[in-house]
């Protein structure tokens, strides 16, 4: 054979095998999207025996949640860095057990009322409803002894493209101190431009309040420093200054000229030692909630995103609710080992809550936190995790 006829074989060859492989390729890319099939794994017992599962929601570009019916959380999150890399960027326990001492709610769905009612009371239609004091004996936190975080929900996972796990729980009436039946329905969904997006939905027999939220603490570092470095941007004019117990004092104040203006992007060590700001000290650091500028009530909107400039993550928030409460994990003290046994510090992780304002069934000025029989409780949040470069 000549050598140009050689050449031109070895051409068509290879021609050949690069058509195939990218059919291959190409097979592979369309299977992983028809498939994503959740994967659901025992993830250990609660002490009275009942089985908890683990379940593994993955999206065509590779990004993991996984989630337990116990308390709905997240144990695990990841998102790619500006080199594609995807890691785990939330805070959790390697074993179930870890989820079991007094717990800073990491990951977990946050019921019947998210963060704080002051000294556990309200009225409600002429009627006082008294409910623990589960923080510092003095008010009520995140809803209470046994709140939503502590719970086992009733889990459905549904495959598809974008994968989906529907929990669903009834609290009782009276259930830590509540009135009212309260079927609650929270939807995980992956999607394949990388968010999370939390559907909740509630409807109740009995007047009553309600406040839902996830409770998520987030590195975007993947846990390899504390969160002092992450830049942080949150749409909202005005924050709830508080008390000395973290419960609002009632007014809506202008964050102009204070370390709490978060409306260009903003490094969170900037300000958060400024203990000459009162709130700052009172907060321990950030540990309020910022009123979300929204075109109007209920919209879906950005409220906040965080930047980590060395891996390039970025988490944009968009969010239904009014508000949303910025936390810097000020309570962390080095006492909990996470996962692959890394010590949470003091503000290792930023949580961004979003929710109705604290303490509303005491501020009548504050939006409504009362849900109705006949009424449906429906807000949305989405995690959006991008890269920039
Ligand atoms: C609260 C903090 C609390 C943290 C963990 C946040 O929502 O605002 O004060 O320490 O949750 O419980």
């Amino acid at each position: 054979m000549k050598l140009k006829s050689l050449i031109a074989l070895a051409a068509g060859m290879l021609f050949f095998q690069s058509c195939t492989s990218k059919k291959t390729e190409n097979n592979q890319n369309t299977d992983s999207l028809k498939m994503n099939k959740i994967e659901k794994i025992s993830f250990g017992s609660l002490p009275d025996g009942r089985g908890v599962d683990q379940y593994t929601l993955k999206n065509a570009k590779g990004m993991e949640v996984k989630i337990m019916n116990y308390g709905g959380v997240i144990t695990h999150l990841t998102a790619p860095d500006k080199d594609g890399k995807y890691e785990d960027v939330v805070l959790g326990f390697d074993s179930l057990a870890g989820y079991f001492t007094p717990p800073p709610y990491f990951g977990a769905i946050i019921g019947r009322y998210g963060n704080r009612i002051a000294k556990g009371k309200f009225t409600l239609d002429g009627k006082t409803y008294q409910l623990a004091t589960n923080n510092n004996n003095l008010n009520h936190l995140h809803g209470g002894i046994v709140g939503y975080d502590k719970v086992l929900w009733n889990a459905q996972a549904i495959d598809g493209q974008e994968p989906v796990l529907k929990l669903t729980y009834l609290s009782k009436d009276g259930e830590e101190g509540y009135p009212g039946n309260l079927n609650i329905t929270v939807i995980y969904t992956l999607t394949n431009d990388n968010s999370l997006k939390i559907d909740y939905t509630a409807n109740t027999d009995k007047t009553t309040i309600i406040n839902l939220t996830n409770h998520s603490y987030f590195n975007l570092s993947a846990s390899k420093k504390d969160v002092l470095d992450h830049e942080v941007t949150l749409n909202a004019d005005k924050y709830l200054p508080v008390d000395s117990g973290l419960i609002p004092t009632g007014e809506l104040r202008a964050v102009t000229g204070t370390v709490f203006d978060f409306r260009k992007p903003t490094v969170i060590g900037k300000g958060i030692n400024e203990v000459k700001d009162e709130q700052i000290k009172l907060g321990g650091g950030y540990d309020h909630a910022w009123v979300l500028i929204k075109k109007e009530a209920n919209e879906l909107s950005l409220a906040a995103t965080v930047l980590e400039k060395t891996s390039g993550r970025k988490m944009e928030v968009m969010t239904t609710e009014p508000a949303i409460q910025f936390y810097t994990g000020n309570f962390l003290d080095g006492s909990l080992l996470g996962k692959d046994d890394v010590k949470y510090t003091k503000r290792f992780a930023l949580c961004l809550e979003s929710e109705h304002y604290p303490d509303s069934p005491n501020h009548p000025t504050f939006p409504s936190v009362i849900l109705k029989p006949n009424e449906k409780y429906s807000t949305t949040t989405i995690y959006k995790f991008l890269v920039e470069k």
